[in-house]
């Protein structure tokens, strides 16, 4: 199937065009061009989108669970399509895609049952007390509201369940409010199709048009007007790091500062205590070459680290992990600049004091295959750039002298998204010292297992301390994640007929 896409921009409910064009760089097929975002789309698509809150910011939620299982089924509906796009533009396999597609639906029909259960907004009532001395109290209603337009960013190792209709979208949308995506220069061509399917569940559901917009990018200013733009009321970003922190310091020097949810990078640790890696060191070390290397290690919850304590156990994880890392072939990454981001990250990781390398590597164009690091301890800790995200399937062994030196490691960490415990009923003592550092570090903490793989439901954390992200009290996956487009307004003394539904 070969589909043609028409590059324009969708600006509330039309397609229109803009007076230049990029190229998108796929990883093979067609190159196509499409439209470059303008500062002056920006300003159309969040006035649209303010004029469109006055009704969508007021619907049942009956009717955003519709609106949000049509957009499901249109995504479908394009399935093909789509992953024959996406699969050109980032070089993913069709099988990666599908599963991601898969993903991406069911995460808008889990928020279309969400919204239904009502739950999410907290509602809270003090009744009025009128006799009580020496004040009286007045009736007091909590319910959470929506914000108003918000901009999504979506980052280019998920092109669906992290892009265009992705978990921030779904999560506004379901929340009540208006979405201006800033497209992806890396997946252009996927992201209209999945623009299309949104157009399309807009006609059918009859919103108004200004509900979603989605403007190509191809130049900065796009990205930085629109986080700047006084009707936009806070901004879901998944990302890099880099870029993550220009926009949030630019939301946070607004005139009117707005939250700027940016879910960045991770190293991901994983505490692999002594009696797990006696007994375990060797499924260990191939479930780590496995989760470290999936999807060419693009992964935000790719597990870059593993810690262990230093001595013959050690040694044989090395090996192992060497030996499976060393049988996994080339794979396509991302982009070009992503390949030349994971070049440079692999040269700062090689140019620590007392790094050695265990498994050196290729990284030619966009082709890339696994290195493998090993650094003491004492010398990691001297070195803050060794704690640093290297995107991509390059792994680093961090052999600690003895249980204090890995609870000095875990404490030296920065933020993350995940942290990961490997033991064994003797190891629960060192495993109970550390648990306190690792949740003050990390959003999500696993036991026997790898992070690679969030679950999409109720009780997720995909979030953590800066640089993780750039807001710990939220989660940007799982149902949780509406609250981030909601806030608590209360009602005091308020007459029925004026209180907003949900109350
Ligand atoms: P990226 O290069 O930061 O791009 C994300 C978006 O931000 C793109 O739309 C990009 O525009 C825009 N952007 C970046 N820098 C900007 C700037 N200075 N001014 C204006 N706009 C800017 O990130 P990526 O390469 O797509 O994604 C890979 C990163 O995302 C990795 O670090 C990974 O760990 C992280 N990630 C995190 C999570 C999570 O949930 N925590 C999930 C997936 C990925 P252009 O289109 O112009 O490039």
């Amino acid at each position: 199937m070969t589909f043609e896409t028409h590059g324009k921009h969708l600006i509330a409910g039309k397609w229109v065009s803009s007076d230049a064009t990029f190229p998108s760089q796929p990883a093979y097929g067609p190159g196509r061009q499409f439209f470059v975002g303008t500062v002056a789309l920006v300003d159309q698509a969040c006035r649209a989108a303010e004029d469109a809150f006055w009704s969508y910011g007021y619907t049942t939620a009956e009717a955003r669970a519709l609106f949000l299982n049509t957009i499901a089924d249109e995504i479908e509906a394009r399935g093909d399509a789509i992953t024959e796009i996406g699969s050109q533009e980032t070089g993913l396999p069709a099988a990666r895609l599908q599963g991601e597609r898969g993903r991406t639906t069911g995460q808008l029909r889990l928020f279309a049952e969400h919204v239904l259960k009502g739950d999410y907004l907290d509602r809270r009532h003090d009744p009025a007390l009128p006799d009580r001395v020496p004040l009286p109290r007045p009736d007091l209603k909590i319910v959470q509201r929506p914000i108003g337009p918000v901009a999504v960013f979506g980052a280019s190792n998920f092109p669906l369940a992290f892009s265009t209709a992705g978990g921030d979208t779904a999560a506004a949308l379901a929340a009540g409010c208006p979405v201006v995506v800033k497209g992806h220069s890396a997946h252009p061509g996927t992201g209209e199709l999945v623009s299309e399917a949104i157009h399309a569940a807009i006609r059918t559901c009859g919103l108004h048009p200004g509900v979603f917009s989605n403007i190509q990018g191809g130049r900065r200013d796009v990205g930085t007007a629109l986080v700047q733009h006084p009707l936009i009321n806070a901004v879901g970003f998944t990302g890099s790091l880099g870029g993550g922190r220009v926009l949030f310091d630019l939301c946070a020097s607004r005139p009117n500062p707005i939250p700027f949810f940016g879910e960045l990078g991770s190293v991901n640790p994983m505490f692999l205590l002594q009696s797990a890696l006696a007994r375990r060191g060797r499924a260990i070390g191939e479930g780590w070459a496995a989760s470290l290397s999936m999807g060419a290690g693009q992964f935000c919850t790719n597990p870059g680290i593993s810690v262990v304590i230093d001595g013959p156990e050690a040694d044989a994880f090395s090996a192992t992990a060497s030996e499976a890392l060393g049988k996994v072939g080339e794979q396509t990454m991302l982009t070009d600049g992503i390949a030349e981001a994971y070049r440079a990250g692999r040269d700062r990781v090689a140019a620590g004091s007392g790094v050695q390398a265990v498994l050196t590597s290729m990284c030619e164009s966009r082709n890339a295959t696994p290195y493998l690091y090993s650094v003491s301890g004492s010398d990691w800790l001297a070195d803050d750039v060794l704690g640093e995200e290297v995107f991509g399937p390059l792994g680093l062994i961090v052999r600690v002298a003895n249980a204090e030196e890995m609870i000095r490691v875990a404490q030296g960490l920065q933020g993350q998204l995940t942290c990961t415990l490997h033991l064994e009923e003797a190891d629960m003592p060192l495993a109970g010292r550390l648990m306190p550092v690792l949740e003050r570090k990390a959003g999500r903490v696993l036991v026997n297992g790898f992070p690679t793989g969030v679950e999409v439901c109720d009780a997720i954390v995909h979030g953590g301390p800066y640089p993780a992200s750039t807001n710990f009290g939220a989660t940007s996956v799982g149902t949780l994640s509406i609250r981030r487009f909601l806030r608590p307004v209360c009602y005091q003394n308020m007459p029925e007929a004026l209180l907003p539904g949900g109350c």
